[in-house]
């Protein structure tokens, strides 16, 4: 039997909400005379957080928890960009192997337990599902295959090769922007969050140590520690782009609602897709929600990234690709059968190494960043909240090792670069 829709209403306050207002929320303020304090000494640090993604949520939430105060500077909205618009796909050990292994593992058991404080089911469509590989070749006619396959009933269209490759103890979903809103909501009423909309233009730095960030307009905000959780957008900032390179790899997406969303059984799939002018073949992933919508991305490729996160518009043809994807794996998500909700795009953020940079700056005491988490960052951001939380109040993590994560690799690399 197909599992209930769940519908979520989560009514959001103000700063949730988009807007194009560049003025900030009043906040508190603090001398701007008082010393440069260290973290780690004072009972209450203070930490602002930059970036309303998928990140810096995660990262407030558990500075917050853990006894910080805590202000999220967001330019436009949280969750508004990749963190919103991502598929929310989790998985325990699809980086094993390689450097993500012990954060991917730490995450995928820390989304199930803040599943569980914060009714992720109910609140934001958490929950473990199984996970199948298989080969689509488009034809001009899309007909349904005949006969019994594994496939699930609703993935009617020319699939063949099905391939099991997670179950639900090993995979599971999120609807990110659900998930990103209900963590901070929990941050704000349950451990004092400030959320400022506005945007971030410099990190005031006292003799090698942060004290403040100032955004645009002028506003300064004291503060004992920074962390830059600015997704792609940390590439505008000099103070990080002197160091490594940031970029955004750009994706897209579609989110359809069929007639029929109970038809629609949990099953996410990973496509070896051939087109039928040819060409190489596309790998999009189609991902059912329990909202009864079905989400499908794909079609990436580098772009360069608007400064403004609401201006990020889908390419036509890329979109329209998307959809015969849809045409083909199910007649339920055809053109007439199932409603077009969102056409999209989004930015991953991308490093040279392919590794997230996770750590403080070198010779900047108090300056932290957490990006480059490219097409994990919905599975990592709660592994790296929590580790990024232990490293700013305890100056250690022990949650995750993110000694293979510091921003000082890229140090090491550009001295040895030197030396040759
Ligand atoms: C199509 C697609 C599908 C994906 N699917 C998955 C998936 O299934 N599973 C998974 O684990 N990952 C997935 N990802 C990857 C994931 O979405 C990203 O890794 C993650 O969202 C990055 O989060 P972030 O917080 O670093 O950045 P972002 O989400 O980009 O957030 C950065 C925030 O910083 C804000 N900002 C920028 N500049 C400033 C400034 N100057 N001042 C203040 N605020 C500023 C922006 O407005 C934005 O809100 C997907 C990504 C894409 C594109």
């Amino acid at each position: 039997m197909a599992p209930p829709l769940l519908s979520f209403r989560v009514t959001l306050p103000p700063f949730l909400r988009p807007t194009r207002t560049a003025e900030p929320t009043p906040i508190r303020s603090f001398s701007s005379a008082s010393p440069p304090m260290d973290p780690h000494s004072h009972p209450k640090p203070r930490v602002v957080v930059c970036g309303g993604g998928v990140i810096g949520v995660c990262t407030a939430y558990f500075l917050a928890k853990n006894g910080a105060v805590v202000t999220l500077v967001e330019k436009s909205s949280v969750a508004c960009a990749a963190s919103g618009k991502a598929g929310g796909f989790l998985a325990l050990d699809w980086c094993d192997g390689g450097p993500l292994e012990s954060l991917a593992r730490a995450s995928f058991n820390l989304h199930r337990s803040l599943a569980h404080e914060l009714d992720g089911p109910a609140s934001y469509g958490y929950r473990p599902l199984n996970t199948l590989s298989l080969t689509v070749t488009e034809s001009q006619t899309s007909k349904p295959h005949s006969g019994k396959s594994d496939l699930p009933d609703w993935v009617d269209g020319p699939g063949r090769s099905p391939r099991t490759i997670g179950t639900t103890a090993t995979t599971a979903q999120v609807h990110p922007q659900l998930f990103c809103r209900t963590l901070i909501s929990k941050a704000i009423e349950d451990y004092g969050v400030q959320v400022v909309i506005g945007k971030l233009e410099e990190v005031g730095v006292v003799e090698g140590r942060v004290d403040s960030v100032v955004l645009e307009g002028g506003r300064a905000i004291n503060s004992d520690a920074v962390v830059l959780a600015l997704g792609p957008w940390c590439g505008k900032f000099e103070l990080l782009s002197s160091l490594f390179r940031v970029y955004g790899l750009k994706a897209h997406s579609i989110v359809l609602r069929p007639k029929e969303p109970e038809a629609i059984t949990p099953h996410a799939l990973f496509l070896s897709y051939y087109p039928a002018q040819g060409g190489k073949p596309l790998d999009p992933e189609v991902y059912p929600r329990p909202t009864g919508e079905v989400y499908i991305c794909g079609m990436s490729s580098q772009a360069e990234i608007p400064d403004n996160p609401e201006e990020i518009v889908g390419n036509l043809e890329s979109i329209e690709a998307l959809k015969r994807v849809a045409n083909s794996v199910s007649s339920h998500l055809r053109e007439g059968e199932a409603e077009v909700k969102a056409q999209q795009a989004c930015f991953l953020p991308c490093t040279d190494d392919g590794a997230p940079v996770i750590g403080e700056l070198p010779g900047i005491k108090g300056c932290y960043v957490a990006t480059g988490h490219n097409c994990w960052g919905i599975l990592n951001g709660p592994a790296t909240g929590a580790a990024m939380a232990e490293l700013v109040l305890d100056g250690q993590a022990s949650i995750v090792d993110l000694t293979r994560f510091s921003p000082a690799r890229f140090v090491t690399i550009a001295k040895k670069g030197l030396r040759r």
